[in-house]
């Protein structure tokens, strides 16, 4: 190791920060944020430091860098844009035994400065030693990623609880144990959401039984379109803790292997007209699995919320009193719209966006089509695909033109993603020939031409001629 990573205690402490310039502002900012008492010799500052400055908040000497002004400093750094400058005050720092940090110079730095994820009170500090900022930086994002925004509310509980975590277990095993529970199921998840009180109640809970029978709660996460990119963190971690996952077709086989390895999978179907279980059986099957205290994963294609009968799902459970928590997900619309460069509102073609289901039900669908037909707006059909002929009929006889743009995304965003592009009148010629396979997304407006131009991403499974893709062939979902 070539550092000693230590956390250090500037609170109030005089420092010394040598320059005025971007970089030496992002310093500045480091040690303000741990309470530094900031002190600049600098004979210009940037706008920013100059406002700290007339705000009173750090000091400013308007001058070169002498030997003085390392008198009653606990640390300096080194951020002129004169390298003999710095190398100069690295060596005068280093003489009087204060730490010093020059930008740029790791050889000169008796400490470097890492990249911080701040969930204060926890903080996690990554450094290269110096050899690439741009790496730590890298990895710093990750680390972003993969920890909560409410570790530091977490923390402050586990620091509230800690003594009587201590008198309550007497073994290190059984603390550790018991802490691994908290921060990885309905406290911690309490926690994240804001529900300050009920953590604590659960907390207490936790503390005085005798053995665990606590009960478990339902995540109804939203896995997005198919490309496992677009997860969000939350439904990342949910995905990795949960103990059981419940889920149906839509879901892309590559985020379901980002469940956690040892968990328990149910596939409930979903497929056009043969579910494998009926949703009244899969509404209880998630509240039975929670009472028996498992972290229980309702992993969806989209967003639940969006077409996916989300809400029926967390009706009974609320009935039922499971905890429960929803996370968005990217819905099927805006994941086909934005990777096949089709904007849904355009200031020239679009100032409104309606998703419908084109499901049909005894050959017809429900919908206003009245509405749908009125120009300037985009009409987003989900479930679609079988329904075709009813939708491209029923626009035209309600005044839509026969021109009228449409295009049919395919395993929008994954890496079968194929777009075909038509008008009313031909779009069914194309889909009899061409044979998309779902789930499929039916997009009709002007905005569709806009495809040829902004379209992007090159799906990798369909850049070659006759590649064949690993999804079996089945009917729309
Ligand atoms: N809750 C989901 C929608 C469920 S309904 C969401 O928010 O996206 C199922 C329909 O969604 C499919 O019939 C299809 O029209 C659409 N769909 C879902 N994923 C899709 C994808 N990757 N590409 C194209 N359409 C998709």
């Amino acid at each position: 190791m070539e550092f000693l990573p230590i956390f250090f205690d500037i609170k109030d402490k005089p420092c010394l920060v040598a320059g005025g310039g971007d970089v030496a502002e992002r310093k500045v900012r480091s040690l303000r944020r741990a309470g530094g008492r900031v002190r600049i010799v600098a004979p210009e500052l940037t706008p920013e430091l100059a406002q700290l400055r007339d705000e009173g908040k750090v000091d400013h000497l308007d001058k070169a860098f002498d030997a003085t002004d390392l008198e009653n400093t606990v640390l300096a750094i080194a951020a002129t844009d004169n390298p003999e400058v710095n190398r100069q005050i690295a060596g005068l720092a280093r003489a009087r035994n204060i730490p010093v940090n020059v930008v740029d110079q790791p050889d000169l730095c008796s400490f470097v400065m890492p990249s911080v994820i701040d969930r204060s009170p926890v903080i996690v500090a990554v450094s290269t030693g110096g050899a690439s900022p741009v790496l730590a930086r890298l990895m710093r994002a990750r680390l972003e990623s993969l920890i909560p925004a409410g570790y530091g509310r977490l923390a402050e509980l586990c620091r509230r609880y800690r003594d009587r975590v201590k008198d309550r277990f007497k073994t290190m095993e059984q603390r550790r144990r018991f802490w691994d529970d908290i921060l990885q199921g309905g406290v911690a998840e309490r926690i994240f959401t804001g529900h300050q009180e009920d953590a604590d109640a659960a907390m207490e809970q936790a503390l005085s039984k005798e053995h665990d029978s606590s009960m478990g709660e339902v995540y109804l996460v939203g896995a997005g379109p198919g490309d496992p990119d677009l997860l969000t963190f939350r439904a990342l971690r949910l995905m990795q803790q949960a103990d059981v996952v419940v889920y149906d077709r839509l879901v892309a086989k590559p985020i379901l292997e980002m469940t956690r390895q040892d968990a328990q999978r149910i596939y409930v179907g979903k497929e056009r007209n043969h579910h494998a279980m009926r949703q009244e059986e899969i509404n209880a099957l998630l509240a039975r699995l929670a009472k028996e205290g498992k972290r229980v994963l309702r992993l969806k294609g989209g967003d639940p919320f969006i077409f996916g009968r989300g809400g029926e799902e967390i009706d009974t459970l609320a009935a039922e009193g499971v905890p429960f928590q929803v996370v968005p997900g990217i819905t099927a619309a805006a994941g086909c719209a934005a990777y096949s460069g089709i904007p849904l509102t355009h200031r020239d073609y679009a100032q409104s966006v309606t998703f419908v289901t084109g499901h049909l039900k005894d050959g017809s669908m429900n919908l206003n089509w009245q509405q749908l037909a009125q120009p300037h707006q985009t009409v987003v059909f989900y479930m679609g695909l079988v329904g075709l002929p009813v939708i491209v009929r029923e626009l035209q006889a309600h005044g839509v033109p026969a021109d009228m743009p449409v295009a049919l995304v395919e395993q929008g965003t994954t890496q079968q993603q194929r777009v075909y592009t038509g008008t009313l009148s031909n779009i069914g010629d194309i889909v009899k020939e061409k044979q998309p396979k779902p789930p499929t997304l039916i997009i009709v407006g002007e905005v569709v031409q806009l495809h040829e131009k902004l379209a992007w991403y090159e799906a990798p499974d369909r850049s070659e001629q006759g590649a064949t893709s690993p999804v079996e062939p089945g009917t729309e979902a």
